[in-house]
């Protein structure tokens, strides 16, 4: 008996118990909006990023680490977390990337892998020797935008 067949047999014989009403849909269900959210959230990431990475393939501009899950937006003149209150996405990065579509991609962001975005982040620059933490400009428009 193969694996396929063991769990038929398996839920034959246990047909009732798998029969629990409602919960069993709901839970199904929560599951499958979940993933659609997930999905959703990844294409906005990934339009995000390829917007903003050098020949449109997503990767850190400092190590060129493509892997999309290791990839993040920094939000090049500092002030991310501050921002990301703002525009009340600090939870997670899919508000903050529909948020940049919405504003037309503005030149503010780039593309950092975690590792090189936290190092930067904490110690002020990255091992990689690419990027730097540029200063951090106040501008009139910018203060616009962060508000
Ligand atoms: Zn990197
Ligand atoms: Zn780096």
């Amino acid at each position: 008996m193969n694996r396929k067949e063991y769990h038929r047999e398996y839920y034959l014989k246990n047909k009732e118990r798998f029969k629990h009403k409602g919960t069993v849909w709901k839970t199904k269900n929560r599951d499958r909006l979940r993933e659609l959210q997930r999905r959703s959230d990844w294409n906005s990431k990934l339009e995000t990023l390829k917007h903003y990475s050098i020949d449109g393939t997503p990767q850190c501009e400092c190590c060129g680490e493509r892997h999309i899950e290791f990839l993040t937006i920094d939000h090049i003149h500092g002030g991310g977390n501050q921002h990301r209150k703002n525009i009340g996405a600090s939870g997670g990065g899919a508000k903050l990337y529909r948020w940049i579509k919405k504003q037309g991609y503005p030149n503010m962001f780039r593309v950092l892998c975690l590792n090189c975005n936290a190092s930067l982040g904490w110690f002020g620059y990255c091992p990689h020797g690419n990027i730097q933490k540029e200063v951090k400009i106040e501008t009139d428009n910018q203060q616009s935008l962060f508000s």
